[in-house]
Parts: structure tokens; sequence; C-alpha cells
């Protein structure tokens, strides 16, 4: 009998083959005292087996084949990065001497502290980087242990198989990039856990979050991957798996379409030229944006610039970063988004902030405007890397009109400090606002005259509009693209920039949203920035949409009260259905 397991889509595709199980379990830990005269042995084995653990991720590193991605790399040098954090490494040495206590023990207690610590970190992000601490933790203990990692599977063992395992680390990594697996499945992590990151920049179908997927399936057995749905069925009969090799082969075809749209403009039927831009928050998620033909970036998120250290970066690395980024990008152009930092972004030693209520503190450009000497080196970092590219420059969260106007002081400041010292950049850089407060959003006008650009930042403009906190699953239900309360915000914003000719795109999840692409079409959206994989699929729908001729319609289904009601008349919008 077949049975169906759910965990969380985060590649998409379907994969069809059999299991193998790679196992890597938790070591198990003793815990015993030391005397103080064995203090110092105790403390030197625990330095020594961080080193060996280096030394152990260095070989790993350079076994890899040449052709392996660069995010692959990259894992083991965020976990190489980790060996020298003093919060692994000093804090366990103080427990050992405090306790008295042996090391795998000291760094067992340091280890589930940490790990409590990103359970309570609201940032997705930032909590899937829970599973990494753990990773190196266990890693440190089996050296202490004397236990070699598992080196029993060769990529030979792995071809056309859906691999199943706890989580990947850096040996699961290594053997999947030199293997040809047809799909991974593993029990944890989330959409930014590195094994989700890594089955997308390898383009293989996996499903993460499946918890006890090594109990649940034998070793060989024929499973069904769905990637895109984040389903897996195992014991399939004869009548299901053809259903399922039938829907693989229609997916890749429409990916071969798909990706034979890379290099043509987005065009509507009737002819308005549409702007396709990616989000980024990494570096690395720029490779992504230029495979899927992103015209440029018009939201690089660069919070991710400082959090996970001790101080923020000062100007000069920040504008090593921006001319890295730059370069990737050949010309075409970025919106650097300043610091959008405060609540549950934050870095390890910054001025504690306002937490009666973080979504409603200091944050963002409130944030920004009380610190200044953490601002001015970005925006000084920002308007000198404007000198060898085109940059935007896009203030986040602003509420109030003499918010836009002391950043635009602020940025005049910089630029007369640069012309002084003899510094280059654009004297006419855009300044741009995202508008995610319905305050804003109300009078966008006003900042529509004030600023070069606005950028509708959905994910903050409906949770302030519904008074959600967009992180609570408790009222989830009430995020919704399709209130029409968020509808009338986003029109008005919309119309706002038409009446005073300024520029408006969307940035928020919703703007890579295949449901709304058509309706954002009719109400007037030319640009349009968003998660670098939906572009393809956003473009051919701009391909089949005529704006003009669906404009009227797209402004009636606003005058709908509800969202259950908006949402079947979206519906009938895209499947071309008259109403
Ligand atoms: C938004 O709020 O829509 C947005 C793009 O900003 P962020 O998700 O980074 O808050
Ligand atoms: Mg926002």
């Amino acid at each position: 009998m077949a049975i169906l397991l759910n965990g969380i889509g985060v590649s998409p595709g379907i994969a069809i083959g059999p299991v193998h199980l790679l196992s890597r379990g938790t070591p198990e830990i003793a815990h015993y005292c030391i005397t103080e005269g064995e203090l110092g042995g105790e403390t030197e084995r625990f330095r020594r087996a961080v080193h060996e653990t280096a030394a152990q991720l260095r070989a790993l590193r350079s076994s890899y084949p040449t052709d392996t991605p660069g995010e692959v790399a990259a894992f083991i040098d965020a976990h190489l990065l980790m060996l020298e954090d003093r919060l692994i490494t000093d804090a366990t040495i103080e427990i050992i001497r405090r306790e008295r206590c042996n090391a795998e023990w000291a760094l067992k207690i340091q280890g589930d502290r940490l790990t409590a610590l990103f359970d309570e970190m609201e940032d997705p992000y930032l909590r899937t980087r829970r599973d990494d601490v753990e990773h190196i933790i266990h890693r440190i203990q089996r050296m202490l242990l004397g236990q070699e990692p598992d080196h029993l599977e060769t990529p030979a063992d792995l071809r056309n198989h859906i691999v199943v395992t706890s989580e990947l680390g850096p040996e699961e990594i290594a053997l999947i990039a030199q293997s040809r697996v047809s799909g991974i499945i593993t029990e944890v992590g989330g959409p930014n856990s590195h094994s989700a990151i890594l089955a997308r920049s390898l383009n293989l179908p996996a499903v993460v979050g499946l918890h006890e997927a090594q109990r649940m399936l034998r070793q060989g057995e024929q499973v069904i991957l769905d990637g895109t749905v984040g389903m897996v069925i195992a014991g399939a009969d004869g009548r299901i798996v053809p259903r399922f090799r039938e829907r693989q082969r229609v997916q890749r075809r429409r990916r071969r379409m798909l990706a034979e749209l890379r290099d043509e403009p987005a065009v509507t039927l009737d002819g308005e030229r549409i702007t396709l831009l990616a989000n980024i928050e990494l570096e690395d998620d720029l490779r992504v944006a230029r495979e899927m033909g992103a015209e440029g970036i018009g939201l690089y998120r660069t919070e991710f610039l400082y959090i996970n250290r001790s101080t923020p970066p000062g100007e000069e690395e920040q504008l090593h970063v921006y001319r890295r980024v730059q370069r990737a990008l050949r010309g075409k152009p970025v919106t650097i988004r300043t610091l959008d930092l405060g609540g549950d972004k934050e870095f390890s030693a910054g001025e504690p902030v306002s937490a009666v209520n973080p979504a409603l503190g200091l944050r963002a450009i409130r944030r920004c405007l009380k610190q200044p000497e953490i601002f001015l080196p970005q925006l000084r970092a920002i308007l000198r890397a404007s000198a060898s590219g085109p940059v935007r420059l896009m203030l986040p969260m602003l509420t109030t009109i003499e918010e836009a106007e002391q950043a635009l002081t602020l940025i005049q400041l910089a630029k007369q400090d640069l012309a002084h010292e003899r510094l280059g950049f654009d004297p006419d850089m855009p300044v741009g606002g995202m508008i995610e407060i319905p305050a804003a959003a109300l009078v966008a006008g006003n900042f529509a005259k004030r600023l070069d650009f606005l950028s509708v930042g959905t994910n903050d403009l409906i949770q302030y509009t519904m008074a959600i906190d967009r992180t609570d699953e408790e009222v989830n239900y009430l995020y919704d693209p399709a209130n029409p309360a968020v509808l009338q915000l986003i029109r008005l914003i919309l119309r706002a920039g038409h009446r005073t000719q300024t520029p408006v795109a969307m940035c928020g999840e919703m703007a890579g949203d295949l449901r709304y692409t058509r309706l954002l079409l009719g109400l007037g959206l030319r640009e349009f920035s968003m998660r670098p994989a939906m572009l393809p699929e956003v473009k051919s729908i701009i391909h089949t949409t005529s704006a003009g001729e669906i404009r009227a319609r797209c402004n009636a289904i606003l005058r709908a009260p509800a969202a259950t009601h908006i949402e079947r008349l979206i519906d009938a919008l895209n499947t071309g259905i008259e109403n």
C-alpha cells in the first residue's frame, strides 16, 4: 500500500527512484568530572580537536571536483568560520574550567545554549543556521571521541538514487556534488537550510523537514518525490508511477521552454515593457539572478552584512562587497536598500533596542536615523559604489515625510564630505523609498514628489495593514495579499506614482506570486522585483497578458468586499474566463 509523507518542498520538480539512506547519528556524550590537575590537559585536548576538525574540513573542501557550485564550498567556509567563533571555543573552555567536566560535555552544554538562542530567533534564515551550529558541535564531539566520520558510500552508490538523510553536512554535500542523485529528502531544515540551498543550486528536487524519514523509508525501495508540493510517496503501485512520470516529462518541457525565455524582454501582448528584477540577500543569490535573466537587482537586503557579528561592517568593507556585486552584475543596476535592522535582526553586540514589540519598534530607517554612526558609513559606501556602476539607494520602512527629509539631508552631507575628500560618486544617484506602512501608502504622493522612485514592500504592508506579526503562525490566516484593504493601498501607491510620473516598483513576495501577476499588471505595475527563481514564470505570464485589456476588469475586482470573492475573480482573470 502506498504511504504519503509530507514535508516542505524547497526545490521544485519530480524525482522517481530508489532510496539511499545516508546515516549519521548524534554522538553519545558521557559526563565525567576532572580534577584541577587535569584541567590543562583537558582544555588542550579540546583545542587539538578543534584544530583537527578544521584540518579535516579543509581536506574535505579540497576533495570537491572543480565544477562544484560555489554554494557547496561556501558551506564548508561557513563551518570553518564557526570553528573560530569564541562562542564555540572560548565559551566551551570556560565551561570546562568552571564545571570541571570533560570537553565533550562542556561542548554539549554550550551547544544546547546556542541552539536554544537560535530557536528563539524569528528570522527564518537565522533560525536555520541552528543546524550548522549543531553540525559543527557534533563534528568536534566525534573528533574528541575518536570517531571517524562516515566515508562508507561512493558516488557510484548514489547514482540515480533519492538520498535520505537527517541533514546535509559537508560529507553528504561532497558526495552529492560528485554523484548523479535524482532527489534529496532531509529530516530537518527549512526553505533556507543548507540542504535547500544546495538542492536549488544543483537543480535537484528536494523535500526537507520530513521528520522520521529515515525510519519510514527503506533502503532501496522506490519512492516518488515532488519537490514543488513537498510530498513523498513510498510503495506506489503501477498506476501511480506512470502518472508521475508523465508529470515529470511535462515539467521538464516547461522548464526548457522557460529557460528559452531567459534573454527575451518582458513585454505584454499590447506592447508594454515590464522590468523584471531580482531580490538578493547574499552574494550567492547573484548567480541565480543572472541565470534567471534578471535585468538587475530591485532589492539588495544589506542587513545580512551586519548580523551574526559583533561590530557593524565599516565603509571600506561595505564598499568592497558592493563593488563585487556590481562586477557580478556587469553594468546592470543594483538597488541597495539601507539597513533594515532591529527586532529579531540584530548584530550580536549591537545597542539594545526597544523590545516591547520589535515589529513596531526602532526598526530600519527609524533606527538608522537614531544611530548616524551606523547609517553614515553605509550611505558613504553606497554613494562611492555609485561611481563604478548604476546604483539606486532605497530607504526602508518610511512612515513620515520627515524621515525621508532627514535621510536626504544625511545623503547630502555625505556627498559634501566625499567631494571634499575627493572621493568619487554619482551626484545623480537615484534615492527611493519603500512604501510598506499604511501611513506612508495613504500619502504616497508626498513621498513620490520628494523621492526618485518608490517600491512597494508588500510583506510589511500586509502585516501592518492587517495588524498581524508576519512571523506569528497563529494569525497567519490573516496574511492575505488579496485582502481588499491591502489591494486598495497598492492601487493608491501605483496611482500616486502615475500622477507624479515617479516610477513605482514592487519588491515584496507578492511581486513573485504568480496568482497576482496579471492583477498587478492590470493595476499598472511595471517593475517587479522578486526571488530570482520566479522570474521566468512571471515573464511567461506577462507574455500572455494584455495589460490594457484587463485594466477595467482589475479595477472592478477591487470593488469586491471580501478576500474570498476577490480570489475567485482573480482565478477567473488568470484562467481567462469572463465574468
Ligand atoms: C517587504 O516588506 O515587502 C520587503 C521587501 O522587505 P522585508 O521583507 O525585507 O522586510
Ligand atoms: Mg519590509
